[in-house]
């Protein structure tokens, strides 16, 4: 096998000379900590991509979760589902809270969590929803409501993967209670790190603001009526993120094309691509795959043999319910069984591809070449 002349990492942030501006602008105007011109901007901006009137911006997506749970209320002996197959600050943070976390199965058809699920996981003590929007596609908000409505829950959205995408014709985070946001730099949009709250509930949001720095009581001085946390975002962090905003059609239509790229050249292979449901606008952040169940037990080799070829790849999520500080918790599917099998599976058979903005056709082109070899290898 000729050696490859081009390596293509999973993610690359896209980094121009307009993000280059705004930070030496920030670095200049001597405003380099919490306070500044580029946090407030960097606020209203995303308030604005959210169709909501308040934003908070913190410091990174699992401090905007942890503060959203506290200012809901949220604490010992309460329970809140969340899905079985996501990234694992999304559990980690209800258990920061001292709250329990129940893992609900996801929908084989969207990867989301499964309402049916979350109706059986339901008791008297189930709190709050965390609906993540998983790989860009939006949870099905529509029945999630219903249940949090006459159940009287929380529905926490967390919109870390999937920044501006549409649940029948609605933009994530203005659907929920709160939107939770990170901006990490493999995210659609990055500030190095970050993290954003957006709600349409004033009263919520002051709470977060007050939380996020220090819980010191308005007009007061060393004043605190709560135990508080630091995690306010820089204006250095917002200067960057202004830059990516500006772009975020350019961002969010060129990661679209990528996919589409890559279902057009791989032709017919035995996996799923990214899904998109017929009451869904998916944003695109990482172009994902998930394996046919008959090659599960090969994905090692595949990726083993993709990244010999210059492709990195990175495996899905693990299942919550296998690794070790949830391997406790409560897993209910969406027959009412004790067991997250649909999440399991998809943890044992998914992948995410090269997925930079920067990615040409051709790259894409050279990318599934190698993706064919590799699986006609394995079969
Ligand atoms: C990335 C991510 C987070 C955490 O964001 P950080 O900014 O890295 O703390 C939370 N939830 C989901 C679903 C994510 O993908």
């Amino acid at each position: 096998m000729s050696t490859p002349s081009k390596r293509f990492p999973v993610a690359a942030p896209s980094l121009t000379e307009r993000e280059e501006r705004f930070l030496i602008d920030a670095v200049r105007s001597g405003w380099v900590s919490s306070i500044g011109p580029y946090v407030e901007r960097f606020e209203r901006d995303v308030a604005a991509l959210c169709e909501v009137p308040h934003c908070v911006a913190v410091t990174n997506g699992t401090d905007a979760l942890i503060v959203t749970l506290k200012a809901l209320g949220l604490g010992p002996g309460d329970e809140v589902v969340v899905p079985a197959h996501t990234f694992a600050a999304v559990s980690a943070s209800v258990l920061h809270v001292g709250a329990t976390p129940v893992l609900a199965d996801v929908h084989p058809e969207h990867w989301c969590i499964d309402p049916r699920a979350v109706e059986r996981a339901l008791t008297p003590r189930t709190r709050a929803i965390i609906a993540v929007h998983s790989y860009g596609h939006p949870a099905p908000m529509g029945p999630l409501l219903d249940l949090a409505k006459q159940r009287g829950l929380k529905l926490v959205e967390d919109c870390a993967e999937a920044h501006g995408a549409r649940y029948e014709g609605k933009v994530v985070g203005s659907l929920g209670d709160a939107g939770c946001f990170s901006f990490y730099g493999n995210k659609i949009v990055t500030c190095g790190e970050g993290g954003a709250v957006v709600s349409k509930d004033a009263e919520l949001s002051r709470h977060v603001r007050y939380l996020k720095d220090h819980a010191q009581d308005a007009g007061t001085h060393y004043v605190h009526s709560e135990a508080g946390y630091n995690c306010r975002m820089t204006n250095l962090q917002a200067a960057l993120g202004c830059a990516q905003l500006e772009r975020f059609s350019e961002l969010a239509a060129r990661k679209r094309a990528l996919l589409g790229w890559y279902q057009e050249l791989a032709g017919p292979l035995p996996l799923t691509w990214n899904p998109k449901l017929p009451w869904a606008e998916p944003a695109v952040w990482l172009v994902s795959a998930v394996l046919d169940e008959a090659l599960a037990k090969s994905r090692p080799a595949i990726l083993k043999s993709l990244r010999e070829q210059g492709v990195e790849t990175r495996p899905f999520f693990v299942c919550l319910a296998e690794l070790k500080p949830y391997a406790g918790c409560r897993q209910v599917g969406a027959g009412g069984e004790a067991d997250v099998p649909v999440a399991r599976s998809l943890g044992r058979r998914g992948f995410n591809l090269p997925s930079g903005v920067e990615l040409t056709r051709d790259d894409v082109a050279v990318i599934t070449a190698a993706l064919r070899r590799s699986l006609e290898a394995s079969a």
